[in-house]
């Protein structure tokens, strides 16, 4: 049962007086009645900031603007606002303004790797469909901050149709990914002909949405939404809880709505300063996250987003968590601690050490509580040249309906089939001076 507190029941009053439960449950009411301004927040907390911090944070509004739903400021606990997690997240800081050089505008390049407006096409076999520009909280850490609040970027029907066209000229593509934006923020209606669209294109075999939405605003996932994403199967959706103080009842009923109607569903983290860049909170916050039967797929080392220096952490306190999860607890409730590379490269995966030697027929490893041990590989193993012939091969491994692809990257240096030994950086002048081809 999602509850309706009483810190609740006098927000939504200092809201709008006749307001009730149903009000506050209602997710267009919600939207409707966003937090922008510092007033607004004053006037429903009570916190009151000095003078000339105020002027800091507008100027910082000015750059960044602020929204927060109503429900989520109800979680801010205001008392210890100053080392409160929902409040970080939330609320504006005057260091956003500080752009270091080493930061972006656009640090994942998904603009470049943009072959027509609103899809990122990064992977070989997967897309990043950006089908909203609106979310109804405006994340301070997000790594899109460049598009926050760009009204002018919510795309119209016309606008998504040049996506979906993309994607039906594009066989490759078997995974599509709507983010935003929250796909969320999009009326039933569209979520449902969107929907349809891309789960009438053969080639497309999941579709999965990210959205913050059970995090910042659960009551938008409602029943009428689940019964419309049922139609079509499969989809996975990805949400982004960063702190198990984020799981309320409410957020648990969202999740439970969403798990009963039967879509897996994973969570991303953003690891961040001072909100959840502790190891006993990350344990808590996974721990948390499988039982109510969410499965932590990523924590993210915070991106090179321009003013988000405050919330970055050194990538050793993402090795030191994960160094506390991996063996200690469930292997499912671990997520993968990842590196979104700078300029488009992709997401990096990152972890503690754990070989520590090898020989021809030993390697040495230690685990989660520093025992050292050995695993003996196998006296003869018979190598199999394999050429991708599976006609020819008698391994009988072959598959029916297996989809030949061009290797690349490392993936291509290990392949028999492919001569390349080596992958050479662009511009390579020792190569420039070859004359050999
Ligand atoms: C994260 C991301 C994906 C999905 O990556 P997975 O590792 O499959 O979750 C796809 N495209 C882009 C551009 C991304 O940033």
């Amino acid at each position: 049962m999602s509850i309706y507190t009483k810190k609740q029941q006098i927000i939504a009053h200092r809201i709008e007086e006749k307001s009730d439960e149903s009000n506050w449950k209602n997710w267009k009411w919600q939207v409707k009645h966003t937090i922008k301004s510092i007033d607004k927040f004053e006037w429903l907390t009570g916190i009151k900031f000095e003078e000339e911090e105020r002027k800091q944070l507008k100027e910082t509004l000015d750059t960044f603007p602020l929204s927060i739903t109503p429900y989520y400021l109800s979680l801010i606990d205001i008392e210890n606002y100053q080392h409160d997690p929902v409040f970080k997240q939330s609320f504006a800081d005057a260091r956003e303004l500080t752009i270091d050089k080493s930061e972006y505008a656009d640090p994942l390049a998904e603009d470049s790797d943009s072959p027509v407006e609103g899809i990122t096409h990064r992977y070989p076999d997967r897309v990043l469909f950006h089908v909203s520009n609106i979310c109804s909280m405006y994340c301070r850490h997000c790594t899109r901050k460049r598009k926050v609040g760009d009204v002018d970027h919510v795309p119209s029907k016309a606008q998504l149709l040049k996506g979906i066209e993309y994607i039906k000229n594009t066989p490759q593509v078997r995974d599509v990914l709507l983010s935003g934006g929250d796909p969320f923020m999009l009326p039933d209606s569209t979520i449902d002909w969107l929907l349809d669209q891309l789960s009438s294109i053969e080639h497309v075999e999941v579709i999965r949405i990210g959205t913050r939405m059970p995090v910042v605003l659960p009551y938008r996932i409602t029943d009428d939404l689940m019964n419309i994403l049922k139609k079509y199967q499969p989809v996975w959706i990805n949400t982004h809880f960063n702190h198990p103080r984020e799981i309320t009842s409410s957020a648990k009923a969202a999740i439970r709505k969403m798990a009963d109607a039967g879509f897996p569903v994973g969570n991303q983290s953003v690891l961040l300063a001072d909100v959840n860049d502790c190891p006993r909170i990350m344990k808590k916050l996974v721990h948390t996250l499988v039982q109510n039967r969410v499965r932590p797929y990523y924590l993210y080392q915070c991106d090179l987003s321009e003013g988000l220096m405050h919330f970055r952490t050194p990538v050793g306190k993402g090795i030191e968590i994960m160094e506390s999860l991996i063996g200690h607890t469930s292997g499912f409730a671990i997520p993968t601690y990842v590196i979104d590379a700078p300029g488009g490269g992709g997401k990096i995966p990152v972890m503690p050490n754990y070989i520590i030697s090898w020989s021809t027929n030993k390697v040495v490893l230690r685990n989660y509580e520093g025992v050292i041990t050995t695993y003996k590989e196998p006296d003869a193993y018979e190598q199999r040249l394999c050429d991708r012939n599976c006609e020819k091969c008698d391994l009988e491994l072959k598959l029916d309906a297996s989809e030949e692809y061009a290797s690349t990257g490392i993936e291509k240096l290990l392949s028999d089939s492919d001569k390349s030994i080596s992958l050479v950086p662009e511009g390579n002048e020792r190569y420039e001076r070859r004359h050999d081809d």
